[in-house]
């Protein structure tokens, strides 16, 4: 079953001196019950953007939103407010999500309030249900977020998400700000959480390392739009795109030489002024002369190289 479907999702912003920023353009994608979708990309590609966009915590300048079937595009505040209950957001500092001068009881509680759920002995019960879930001691309830580590306060802020049973969670680098060894135990904490409640996760990160393992799907983006998606294991084994490879090549792969790699070369275009035709051709290894004057559609390829067809958004699979 489908719970998300975006389409051509665009958000735009003043830039400086009259121009416009096209922070996502046009993003078409869905997300199934129980599926995990990884969004990757360099910072500043539109990626937390589009998972603000979509949760409607920005507005969309454009493109429709249907949950469940619903589109919620053109929903007002109090029109919302269900649907909040169904997707939820972490976010990567787990510090500035929490306040400060609320016990961790009442931080976690706090959307059950919001929602008007339970009694003060519910949601007493709730709380320690939910920092057992998340693997927290009981008594965490009555201390201060100060109190705890950077991995503690990402689980608290997990909970808090879970509170309302959320059938969607965007973490939008959830696992950045952490060290390397706490990352893989929220993540891993993140896997064991998706599995047990059949949650869909939108999992956002400028790191495919930090992705693949979670992943079902990953979508890659690229200056605001996707530039190739599909299972993890036929994105991560045989990209199509030269900028997944080149995102691919940073990270060690046993099976793959070093001469293979694509190093990506220069600076990230500035987003209010993205190169014409394909948006990634100033760094494009292959990039050929069309590439400068076309764009490239997102379709579905046969790519000699992958076993099956890659949805991609690259001349270099066109037919002639
Ligand atoms: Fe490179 Fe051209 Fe493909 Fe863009 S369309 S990724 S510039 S080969
Ligand atoms: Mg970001």
């Amino acid at each position: 079953m489908t719970l998300l479907e975006i389409e051509n999702l665009s958000k735009t912003y003043p830039g400086a001196h009259g121009t416009t920023v096209k922070a996502v353009s046009e993003v078409s994608l869905s997300v199934e019950a129980g599926e995990v979708l990884g969004i990757v990309g360099e910072s500043g590609c539109g990626k937390s953007t589009l998972g603000r966009a979509l949760l409607r915590l920005i507005e969309p300048s454009g493109g429709d939103i249907r949950f469940e079937g619903k589109s919620i595009a053109g929903l007002s505040r109090r029109q919302l407010k269900p649907f909040r209950r169904d997707m939820q957001i972490i976010f990567q500092d787990p510090f500035g999500a929490l306040n400060p001068r609320h016990k961790v009881g009442a931080i976690i509680s706090e959307p059950l309030k919001v929602h008007k759920i339970g009694n003060t002995a519910s949601r007493a019960a709730r709380i320690a249900e939910l920092l057992a879930l998340v693997g927290l001691p009981e008594g965490s309830a009555e201390r201060y977020p100060h109190e705890f580590s950077g991995g503690q306060r990402q689980r608290i802020a997990i909970a808090r998400a879970l509170a309302l049973e959320p059938k969607l969670l965007v973490a939008d680098e959830a696992v950045s700000a952490l060290d390397v060894s706490i990352q893989s135990q929220i993540i891993n904490l993140i896997a064991e959480l998706q599995e047990k409640l059949a949650l869909s996760i939108i999992f956002i990160s400028h790191d495919l390392s930090v992705i693949r393992h979670v992943s079902d799907r990953i979508a890659v983006m690229y200056l605001g739009r996707i530039v190739e998606i599909g299972p993890s294991e036929d994105v991560m084994e045989t990209p199509a795109h030269p900028y997944t490879q080149a995102l691919l090549s940073a990270i060690p792969r046993p099976n793959v030489p070093r001469a293979e790699r694509v190093v990506l070369k220069g600076e990230l275009p500035d987003p209010a002024n993205p190169p014409l035709g394909c948006a990634f051709h100033t760094r494009c290894p292959s990039a050929m002369p069309h590439c400068t004057t076309e764009r490239p559609a997102l379709v579905a390829r046969k790519i000699a190289a992958c076993a099956k067809p890659a949805t991609t958004a690259c001349h270099l699979y066109e037919v002639a």
